[in-house]
């Protein structure tokens, strides 16, 4: 057996940035921090698979919003994650990222990524820092079983951990589970931490995929595309707006770029209603998207278009579709707006200036966690204290990313959220 004052369960976002936190902080303490020992138990055969594949391979590591606006795209409570945002905030993280060896670019939409381009990049840093202190043990092919309290909570005595995994059992004066969400689970991340937090005691709320595609209906057939969704994958809109609406009232809109992927409505702007939508789906809602295909234009502005294009005498319904829409979209925009080819030219030219602002797409589901970016749902923050990271139900115990119930819209906050909710734990963690 194994001991060691600290044991982080899972070598991704949050156990790497942690460890190389504590790497560090022995730097800057040799004395005082002499004693102690680091391990990472890590179950894949190396650390930071999923942080390899994040921002498409580019890894966007952050964003600079300030919290007043970082905190808008942080659910279901961004107030959690104050302390731990205000300990390492974006522009300390990217300070940290410089010390250790890796410059970043600031690009569009105040996203940050390694100049490199490469996630793998960010990994990299991550682990080269830990391993450059001989107090920081990375352990890869080591998958944690289970976590067992060694003696029960009695006055100020700290409970020990006995930690099983398939290369033998530690002994650790503290936890930090750090083994993420349900996402990509190829990447590692099975929701195993959800087991361990349940088998100490706490609470593990709804968990569901989010960021993710929603899919229309009809446009798989026995879990193929249809052919009306042949019809629409590859297609990019660019700067359209949608609406989510759940039953029949509209719950959320944004603005953006949508794109049809083999699993359905997706891009920046579908991934923003994803969370709302696969939520109402599974509570038995009737879900919509309604997409506004002209957001810059009034419905009269579309209505005098309509009278231009048509002045040279052809007003057919298609030829008009020909001049306003992408090529691409026209045969499902008729799909899903068959009735205009059965009434009179003159009355579907009045009548499309509102289909064009709102094409309907009822959905009837979404992809799993085999594809979907964050796990929504986790640790119940109930549990938590937001000012350590810290179970307060077991001594010692920390959580840190996305096994916690914190999750993220796309932009970088994510994997912020992963690397505060880390510092914060190993701060306290090292402080005691
Ligand atoms: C395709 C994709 C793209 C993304 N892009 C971005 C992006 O650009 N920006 C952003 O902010 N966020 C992005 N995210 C989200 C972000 O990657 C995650 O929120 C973040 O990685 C969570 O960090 P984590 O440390 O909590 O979990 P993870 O990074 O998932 O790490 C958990 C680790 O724990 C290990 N583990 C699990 N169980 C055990 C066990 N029993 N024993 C030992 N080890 C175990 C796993 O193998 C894994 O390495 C993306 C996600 C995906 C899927």
């Amino acid at each position: 057996m194994k001991k060691v004052d600290i044991a982080i369960i899972g070598g991704g976002a949050a156990g790497l940035f942690a460890a190389a936190y504590a790497a560090e902080a022995f730097k800057a303490e040799p004395d005082s921090l002499r004693e102690r020992q680091i391990v990472v138990l890590e179950k894949m055969p190396r650390p930071g698979r999923k942080i390899n594949i994040t921002g498409k391979g580019r890894g966007n590591i952050t964003n600079t919003k300030m919290w007043d606006e970082f905190s808008l795209h942080v659910h279901p409570n961004p107030n959690f994650l104050k302390s731990a945002f205000y300990g390492m905030n974006t522009s300390e993280t990217m300070s940290f990222f410089g010390r250790i060896g890796l410059p970043l670019s600031v690009e569009r939409g105040n996203r940050v990524f390694p100049k490199s381009m490469r996630a793998m990049d960010v990994t990299d840093a991550l682990v080269r820092t830990a391993k450059s202190s001989s107090q920081v043990d990375i352990v890869c092919g080591c998958q944690v079983e289970t976590i067992e309290k060694l003696k029960e909570q009695s006055d100020n005595a700290a409970c020990k951990f006995l930690i099983k995994t398939d290369r033998g059992d530690f002994e650790a004066e503290k936890v930090l589970i750090a083994t993420g969400g349900l996402s990509y689970p190829s990447t590692g991340s099975t929701g195993d931490g959800y087991r361990f937090a349940e088998s100490l005691g706490h609470t593990v709320t709804n968990l569901l995929p989010s960021l993710t595609a929603l899919t229309p209906v009809g446009y798989k057939e026995g879990g193929m595309l249809s052919k009306f969704g042949k019809s629409l994958e590859g297609l990019q809109l660019k700067n359209v707006s949608a609406s989510l609406v759940v039953n029949g009232a509209a719950v959320r809109e944004e603005f953006g770029d949508l794109d049809f992927t083999d699993g359905g409505i997706e891009g920046a702007l579908g991934f923003r209603l994803s969370r709302s939508g696969v939520m109402a789906l599974s509570n038995g809602q009737k879900v919509s998207v309604s997409v506004d295909l002209k957001p810059s234009l009034s419905v009269e502005k579309i209505a005098d278009r309509i009278k231009r294009e048509s002045s040279g005498g052809n007003n057919t319904i298609r030829f008009l579709l020909n001049r306003l829409l992408p090529k691409q979209l026209i045969a499902p925009f008729l799909t899903l707006n068959r009735d205009l080819l059965n009434i009179d030219n003159g009355k579907a030219a009045r009548a499309l200036p509102e289909r064009l602002k709102s094409l309907n797409f009822d959905i009837e589901g979404y992809v799993g966690y085999e594809r979907c970016v964050v796990t929504n749902g986790g640790v119940s923050l109930k549990e938590v204290s937001q000012k350590t990271m810290e179970s307060k139900l077991v001594s010692g115990l920390f959580f840190a990313g996305e096994v916690l119930d914190l999750d993220c819209d796309t932009g970088g906050y994510n994997l912020q959220t992963a690397f505060s909710t880390a510092a914060l734990a190993m701060h306290n963690m090292l402080s005691r």
